[in-house]
This record gives structure tokens, C-alpha cells and sequence, in this order.
């Protein structure tokens, strides 16, 4: 029996709606600092694209789940 796939929940502000993603619909990019760390996605409701700052308990909440992470150097 396979297990399920990570899904994580998420919310567009431009809709207003939330749902739940899986993890490889979303990219987390971890900058230099909490400011430059954030998530992104495309919403499945109105197809715009989301950017959100992650905070230190939804980096390991992301990359638990699988989601592809991008590195910043910040330069
Ligand atoms: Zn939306």
C-alpha cells in the first residue's frame, strides 16, 4: 500500500479561497533571511500566482513534505 502523497494546505488571497496542493505544485525558495524565505504557487481556483513568506515552521512543514526547494544567495 502506497502511502499518500503529501498534500499541503494553502490559501489564495486573490480568491479567497484555500485547498489543499500537492507538494510538487508548490516551490519554496529559503533566502538569507526570514524576509527572502517564501513559498509559491499557482492557484488552482483563479490561476494566479502566489507568493507567500514562510516562516521557519513552514520550511520544515514544506520540505518535509517533498516540496522543491531553491536556495538564494542573496547576491
Ligand atoms: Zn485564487
Amino acid at each position: 500500500m502506497a502511502a499518500a502523497a503529501p498534500r499541503v494546505r494553502a490559501g489564495c488571497p486573490h480568491c479567497r479561497t484555500s485547498f489543499e496542493l500537492d507538494a510538487d505544485a508548490l516551490r519554496l525558495a529559503i533566502g538569507a533571511s526570514a524576509r527572502t524565505t517564501f513559498y509559491s504557487f499557482t492557484c488552482p481556483g483563479c490561476g494566479e500566482a502566489v507568493r507567500k513568506p514562510a516562516g521557519e515552521r513552514i520550511v520544515e512543514l514544506l520540505t518535509g513534505a517533498g516540496v522543491r526547494t531553491m536556495r538564494l544567495t542573496g547576491r
